[in-house]
C-alpha cells in the first residue's frame, strides 16, 4: 500500500484561504452518483470551506461552483453539460468560478468536450482530489483554466479534512478502485485498480467518528468484501487486519458505533470467513447487499460476474443457515446484450425465490468504453422497458406481502431526526433500511429506541415508540 504525503498539497488551503480573507465567500456543490462520490464531495466540502467558503444551496449566490460526477448512468453527461449550459451566464455576470470533479473527468471525450464546448476553471479527477486546492490556488492566480488528471492508479491519500453531512451516520471509505472488469462497468477504468486502506487508518476514523456521536458507520468500496485482497496477494497486507472478514470484527469492537453497514460486496468474494464475521458481531447489520445484475448464467457469464444463477442461490441459502435473520438487497440490470426471455424468466425466479427486501432495478445502457457496449445482440429499448416493467411489477407485488410481516413487530432503531415530507414526525430505519415514520419527542434523535410497527405503505412504514 503506497501511502501519498499530501502536506505540500494541503498548504494550498492555507494560501487560497489568505487570498479569500474577509470576502465572506460562498461555494456550491452538486454530487453525482454513488455513495463513494458523496464520500468524495465530504472531502471536497472539507478542504473548501477550511478555504474560507461557505455552502450555499442557491446556485445564484455562489462564488464557487463545484460538480462532482459520476459517469456510470447514461443520463449523466446530458446532465452535466445542462448544468454547465446554465451556468455559464452566472460566470460571464460575477466571475463565478467553475470546477468540475469525480469518475466522468477521467473519460478523454469528455474532458475534451468541455474544453472545447463550456466555461470551466479547474478540471481534477478521481486520482488528483488532493490537489484541488493547489488547483484552485493557480487558477485563481495565474488566471487560467487548470486541468488535473492521472491516468495512473491513485496512491491511497490520508488526512484530508471532511465535512460530513450527517451527524449520527457516517461513511467511510475502506478501498478504492476494482479489478473486476464486469463488462458493463466503466468504474475499473476510471477509479483505477484495487487498493485497500491501512486498517489503522480506518479504525482512526470509526473511533473519531463514534467519539464525535456517530452511531452507524457504512464501509465503502466498489468490491468491499475482497478489501487487502490483491495486498495479500502480493505480500503487502498487515499481519493482523488483512482480511474483510477481521477489519468487520475490528470496527465491531469500536464503542460507541452501535451499527456497522457495508456496501458494494461481490457474491464471488463473500468467504466463510466473512459469512461468520456478519453472524458473530452484533453491530454488524444482517442486511446485506448482494447484487445479482441477472439470475440467468448465459447473461453472468456475459456480464464477467463470475457466479452462476445456481451458485448466487446457494450462497444465499447458505447465509441463511448461517445468519439468523439474515435479509438481502440486490441489484438487476434488465435487458443486457443477449438477454433472451428466457434468461429474463431466470431473473424472475431468482426473485421469486430469494423474496428481496430492496431491488434495486436498472435497464441496461450502453456505456462508452465497456466491453458491453460491442457486443451484438443488443436489446430494443421497447423490449428492455417492457422486462423492466414486469420486474418492478413482481417486485412491488412481493414487496406488498413483505411489508405486511412487519406489522404489529417492535423493533430497536436509531432515530435519524425529522422526516423529509412531514417535519413534525421522526423517522428511523429498520435493519432492512426500510424507512419508518412515528411521533415523538426531539430528544429521541440520535438514540436506539423500541418502535412498534402499525402499517405499510409501500414505501415506508409508520410505527409508534
Ligand atoms: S464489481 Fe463490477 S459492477 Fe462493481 S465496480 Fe467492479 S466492475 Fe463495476
Amino acid at each position: 500500500m503506497t501511502k501519498k504525503d499530501i502536506k505540500n498539497e494541503l498548504e494550498y488551503i492555507e494560501k487560497v484561504k489568505n487570498i479569500n480573507e474577509g470576502r465572506n465567500l460562498k461555494y456550491n456543490i452538486l454530487t453525482m452518483g454513488c455513495q463513494l462520490n458523496e464520500n468524495d464531495s465530504e472531502k471536497i466540502c472539507g478542504m473548501v470551506e477550511k478555504m474560507g467558503y461557505t455552502k450555499t444551496d442557491e446556485i445564484l449566490e455562489a462564488d464557487l461552483v463545484i460538480y462532482n460526477t459520476c459517469c456510470v448512468r447514461e443520463n449523466a453527461e446530458e446532465k452535466l453539460f445542462g448544468k454547465l449550459g446554465e451556468v455559464k451566464k452566472l460566470k460571464e455576470a460575477k466571475g463565478t468560478i467553475i470546477a468540475i470533479g469525480g469518475c466522468m473527468m477521467q473519460e478523454k471525450h469528455i474532458v475534451e468536450k468541455i474544453k472545447k464546448s463550456y466555461k470551466y476553471d479547474v478540471i481534477f479527477g478521481t486520482h488528483t482530489l488532493q490537489n484541488f486546492p493547489k488547483d484552485l490556488y493557480n487558477a485563481i492566480m495565474q488566471n487560467k483554466k487548470i486541468t488535473d488528471i492521472l491516468d495512473i492508479d491513485g496512491e491511497i491519500i490520508e488526512g484530508l479534512p471532511i465535512k460530513r453531512e450527517d451527524n449520527i451516520r457516517a461513511s467511510v471509505t475502506i478501498m478504492n478502485g476494482c479489478n473486476n472488469f464486469c463488462t458493463y462497468c466503466i468504474v475499473p477504468y476510471v477509479r483505477g485498480r484495487e487498493r485497500s486502506r491501512n486498517p489503522e487508518d480506518i479504525l482512526d476514523e470509526v473511533k473519531k467518528l463514534a467519539q464525535d456521536g456517530y452511531k452507524e458507520i457504512t464501509l465503502l468500496g466498489q468490491n468491499v468484501n475482497s478489501y487487502m485482497r490483491v495486498e495479500r496477494e502480493r505480500g503487502e497486507a498487515p499481519e493482523e487486519i488483512n482480511s474483510f472478514a477481521k477489519l468487520l470484527r475490528a470496527v465491531n469492537e469500536i464503542e460507541g458505533i452501535e451499527k456497522i453497514r457495508f456496501i458494494s460486496p461481490h457474491p464471488k468474494d463473500f468467504t466463510d470467513d466473512v459469512i461468520e464475521a456478519i453472524k458473530d458481531c452484533e453491530k454488524v447489520s444482517k442486511f446485506i447487499h448482494l447484487p445479482l445484475q441477472s439470475g440467468s448464467t448465459k447473461v453472468l457469464k456475459l456480464m464477467n460476474r463470475k457466479y452462476s444463477k445456481q451458485q448466487y442461490i446457494d450462497l444465499v441459502e447458505k447465509m441463511k443457515n448461517k445468519i439468523p435473520n439474515v435479509k438481502f438487497s440486490t441489484d438487476i440490470i434488465v435487458g443486457f446484450p443477449e438477454e433472451t426471455e428466457e434468461d429474463f424468466e431466470d431473473t424472475l425466479d431468482v426473485v421469486r425465490k430469494i423474496k428481496f427486501e430492496q431491488i434495486f432495478m436498472f435497464i441496461y445502457s450502453r456505456r462508452v468504453g465497456t466491453p458491453a457496449d460491442k457486443m451484438d445482440g443488443q436489446i430494443p429499448e421497447e423490449i428492455k422497458h417492457k422486462r423492466f416493467d414486469r420486474l418492478k411489477d413482481l417486485y412491488e407485488e412481493m414487496l406488498k406481502e413483505i411489508n405486511k410481516e412487519y406489522i404489529g413487530k417492535t423493533l430497536d432503531m436509531l432515530v435519524e431526526g425529522y422526516s423529509k415530507t412531514n417535519k413534525k414526525l421522526l423517522t428511523a430505519r429498520t435493519d432492512t433500511n426500510k424507512v419508518v415514520v412515528f411521533e415523538g419527542e426531539d430528544s429521541l434523535i440520535g438514540k436506539t429506541v423500541p418502535v412498534e410497527i402499525i402499517s405499510e405503505h409501500m414505501w415506508y412504514l409508520k410505527g409508534r415508540v
